[in-house]
């Protein structure tokens, strides 16, 4: 047992080499390379440094629009920030009781703090508009007792506390309530960064809460080990934030979602350490406490520490894809994956508008590349006969002793080739998997050449996968006419993740909103309309990216009103003066619990 440091430094959010607000790290990100060609500046990924001439005309042809370099918005740079409001006896015990490192009210500080990941209400009023209500102090605490201690001063003053992870959520978890006139405090825990211990023997890591997934896999793998969960963003959030909004991971199949990573949680709370005496590999406790800090979002408390599995590093890891005629194939092959014992660490179909935007951010193909490309397209297309706008992909990463490997690669082959489907090879499949990461920086790009693009996730059963993509396909249309928004929408969809019962639907949404008035309003509403057609087809609220104040008003369409009682309840008694008060999910002021 032993423990790691991460940082030598004092981690300042603004100092950081993650950009202010959009996603990602400063270094990288898509930058036009010419009128309609973009390339991925920095060194971080796969994608970097390639020129990517396919890109623009792929987002013309499915928005219907014509992109133009003159349509880029620039960001506000005087940002309207208003000035903090000071409990003063607070502040001042504050200063008495921690180092002046701990904390700061400087604007970009603030700012940074008072926002996470979501597009509309996040992002674009940050970076164009302006936000509301801003934090009034940033804290930094670097031990247990120090966020005890925090605590413990915002009880007895009443201010109120909004834990603060990587700040990626995708929610509108850290947004503050608007009805909160207190003074507000963000309370960073990406200092408290440390490995406080590792037990190889019961394949256990105890880490403290504001370590993210870039951190803890890199300390790790130095051990030999890995807890193989892996978010999409995985680079930059944190532990308490993977428990505290129920995150899941792109490798769940081997290694689970994060309830079934964690084997105890601290959290420090009004009242005083939530927690299980000792980690244990499972037991028939009674009542689990620990089971509702997961997808409590901010609401309770304080996570401080996590003990999670280990794995030792797989000797043996694979990537494949296999191409099917259309989304049917397709679908068929993952249902049948799903009944085997032989299901790879990651499995994802994406559909055919999707698998198109892979293929146009690729560099184009030249010397031997190109005449293997070209033998691969004639083969797909003109031997197999598969119409290059209906077939699909799945991207496929196998993990285990190479035995384990071997098993499922053969599964893979022999159940591709019973749905009709092509072996694309590793080459394309870790071109898929590790594309991802690089897609998160899409986002950010179109909107500074005003389009709007979001995700929407879901859990449906089996059953209603179609129901659902049509309804809400088709209720994008709808509103996209209705809204008078210019070329046509974009939708397209994946699925990431697959149960035994059903899977996870990932949409991909854009629209141009060049020359619309308010167009974080507009589209907002029509996500809202959007999740609602979800809901009614047989979706659930979320598959892992939680409710925060975004989906709020859908709570009692998932919980019978004696559950939402239940929930409120306990938080009252344990937070009787809302010192939490997030204010998300089931907790938000303003749901209905009667039913919506
Ligand atoms: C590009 C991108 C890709 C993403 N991919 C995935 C994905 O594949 N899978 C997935 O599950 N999610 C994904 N997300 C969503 C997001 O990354 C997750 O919700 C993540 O778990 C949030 O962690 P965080 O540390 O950034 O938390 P934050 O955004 O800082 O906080 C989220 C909520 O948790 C609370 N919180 C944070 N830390 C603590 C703590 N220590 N104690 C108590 N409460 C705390 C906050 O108060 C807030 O309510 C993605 C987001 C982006 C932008």
């Amino acid at each position: 047992m032993k423990e790691i440091e991460t940082q030598s430094e004092k981690f300042l959010a603004s100092k950081s080499e993650k950009r202010l607000h959009r996603w990602g790290f400063k270094d990288s990100g898509f930058e036009l390379d010419g009128e309609k060609s973009v390339t991925f500046s920095g060194n971080r990924y796969e994608v970097s440094g390639t020129s990517m001439p396919d890109f623009i005309p792929y987002i013309e042809n499915v928005l219907g629009i014509e992109f133009n370099k003159s349509d880029e918005l620039f960001p506000v740079s005087d940002k309207p920030v208003k000035p903090s409001e000071i409990h003063e006896e607070f502040l001042s015990e504050v200063k008495n009781s921690f180092d002046g490192d701990r904390f700061t009210m400087e604007d970009i500080e603030r700012l940074i703090h008072s926002h996470g990941q979501e597009t509309f209400m996040d992002i674009y009023k940050v970076l164009y508009k302006s936000i509301e209500r801003m934090v009034d102090l940033v804290f930094y605490p670097e031990s247990e007792e120090e966020v005890r201690k925090f605590i413990e001063l915002a009880s007895k003053h009443n201010v109120c506390l909004i834990p603060y992870g990587g700040g990626t959520n995708v929610t509108r978890a850290l947004t503050i309530p608007e009805n909160e006139k207190r003074m507000v405090v963000s309370v960073d825990m990406r200092r408290m960064s440390k490995i406080e211990w590792i037990n190889k023997e019961d394949r256990r890591v105890c880490v403290q809460a504001g370590i993210t997934g870039g951190e803890l896999i890199e300390l790790l793998k130095q051990e030999g080990f890995t807890i193989g969960h892996e978010p999409d963003s995985v680079e930059l959030s944190t532990v308490g934030g993977w428990v505290a909004t129920n995150a899941s991971g792109m490798k769940k199949n081997r290694y689970g979602n994060i309830e079934d990573i964690v084997e105890n949680i601290n959290l420090v709370s009004p009242k005083g350490v939530v927690k299980q005496i000792e980690p244990i590999s499972r037991g028939s406790i009674g009542f689990k406490p620990q089971n509702i800090l997961f997808g409590s979002e901010g609401n309770i408390g304080i996570i401080t520490k996590v003990i999670l599995k280990i794995h030792e590093i797989p000797n043996s890891q694979k990537y494949n894809s296999v191409i099917f005629k259309d989304w049917n194939d397709g679908i068929g092959f993952m249902k049948e994956l799903s009944k085997t014992n032989y299901i790879p660490a990651s499995v994802r179909l994406v559909d055919n508008i999707q698998f198109r935007f892979g293929q146009a951010l690729k560099p184009r193909p030249d010397g031997i590349k190109k005449y293997k490309s070209k033998i691969e397209k004639f083969f797909v297309t003109k031997v197999k006969g598969f119409d290059p706008d209906k077939m699909c992909a799945v991207t496929i990463v196998m993990e285990g002793t190479t035995r384990e490997v071997n098993h499922q690669e053969k599964n893979i082959t022999k159940l591709a080739k019973k749905h009709g489907g092509v072996i694309g090879g590793s080459g394309n499949g870790k071109r898929g998997y590790m594309l991802t990461y690089a897609i998160a920086y899409v986002r950010d790009f179109a909107a500074k050449y005003q389009i709007m693009g979001e995700t929407m996730e879901t859990t449906v059963p089996w059953s209603k996968i179609q129901d659902v993509i049509d309804a809400t396909t088709k209720k994008l249309e709808t509103l996209h006419q209705e809204n008078n928004l210019p070329g046509k929408p974009y939708i397209s969809y994946r699925i990431p993740q697959i149960y035994h019962t059903g899977v996870c639907i990932y949409f991909m949404l854009g629209i141009s909103v060049k020359g619309v008035s308010d167009p974080e309003e507009k589209f907002s509403k029509i996500e809202h309309s959007m999740r609602k057609v979800i809901i009614e087809h047989g979706g659930s609220i979320s598959h892992h990216h939680g409710v925060g104040k975004l989906r709020k008003d859908f709570i009692p369409d998932m919980l019978s009103k004696t559950s939402i009682d239940l929930v409120r309840e306990m938080k009252k008694a344990h937070d009787p003066s809302n010192i939490f008060g997030a204010s998300n999910g089931i907790l938000a002021n303003d749901i209905n619990s009667e039913g919506s």
